[in-house]
């Protein structure tokens, strides 16, 4: 198909970081002749799926407010996050620590319900990220745009196929081979059905379905797509200046402490983002949590002193 999308300008944003934080209008975007071709299903679904979230609001203002029903679709937002900062993220792409299978088969679970792909695919994108940051193979790179980084690669064709070499340890387990295979039904499963038939408990299956499916994967999607997006424009830069990648508290809290992105893509294997005992990285309670009560091990941390020397050689190198 031929179409091609132009995203809209963001001028005084662009305005304002070029002044304040030193960035290109490249950086805000993309190359300004570059055309995208349109994935029409993901195009569709992307919209239908910001049109239902809009009526679940509707819906809960309107029709059926229930305080159960927000409770649930918070609930089941906290267990979809995870799944991806701490299961698709931390444990399958990057090997931060080693998980036990029922934590493995939930993040699957879960992770399938907040419909980024199945793991497998995820993270072979993601590493792929990490390998070939800000360049033309990184399949979310920050150099083509703004809003390439945020949503442009989810609805639009990529320049290539996930590259499944970078994943075949993935591949050895039997639980993430399965959720590849049966990502649709599983999606399908944890999105829907299982909260419209929880929500029955409380006498409102249609808003448990709107409000932890539908409105949560919005909401859900638009915190990890700001990793991709706000982490790579905003923030400072401790740990290396040489990519785009920034720690910032505000992106932190809007995903689970993926916010300190300078730090993870310095040291990608710590299962920690932020190291600090007041950085907001609910992921990492998570994991040392779970590790106490024995679902997880193996948890990787850099020792301080190295970080310290590498924050003190970023300032030296950056200082006149
Ligand atoms: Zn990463
Ligand atoms: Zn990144």
């Amino acid at each position: 198909m031929g179409s091609t999308l132009s995203f809209p300008p963001l001028t005084s944003l662009n305005y304002e970081l070029d002044g304040r934080q030193g960035l290109g209008k490249s950086m805000i975007l993309g190359k300004p002749m570059e055309r995208k071709r349109l994935h029409w299903t993901n195009l569709l679904f992307v919209s239908a799926a910001h049109l239902v979230a809009a009526f679940a609001v509707v819906y809960l203002a309107v029709f059926h407010f229930s305080w159960w029903t927000i409770g649930f679709g918070a609930f089941w937002g906290v267990l979809c996050g995870l799944s991806i900062t701490g299961g698709y993220h931390r444990l399958f792409s990057h090997s931060a620590y080693a998980a036990s299978w029922p934590l493995r088969a939930f993040y699957l679970a879960f992770g399938a319900a907040s419909v980024q792909n199945s793991a497998l695919v995820w993270a072979a994108n993601h590493r792929t990220h990490h390998a070939h940051s800000d360049r033309d193979r990184d399949p979310y790179s920050i150099e083509r745009g703004f809003w390439w980084a945020h949503i442009g690669w989810v609805v639009c064709k990529s320049i290539e196929a996930p590259n499944r070499s970078a994943v075949r340890d993935l591949e050895a387990d039997p639980l993430v081979r399965f959720q590849h295979r049966f990502y649709l039904p599983l999606a399908l499963l944890f999105s829907c059905i299982a909260p419209a038939a929880i929500g029955t408990a409380w006498g409102d299956p249609i808003g448990a379905l709107l409000v932890a499916g539908w409105l949560r994967l919005v909401v859900q999607w638009h915190a990890t797509f700001s990793v991709n997006s706000f982490a790579h424009l905003i923030g400072r830069q401790p740990y290396e200046r040489t990519g785009t990648a920034r720690d910032s508290w505000i992106v932190a809290l809007l995903t689970m402490g993926e916010g300190y992105h300078n730090f993870h893509h310095r040291f990608q294997v710590d299962y920690r983002n932020g190291i600090r005992w007041y950085h907001f990285d609910p992921t990492k309670w998570w994991v040392w949590t779970s590790a106490r009560l024995g679902l997880t091990r193996k948890l990787r941390r850099v020792p301080a002193e190295r970080i310290k020397a590498v924050r003190r050689a970023v300032r030296l190198q950056s200082s006149p």
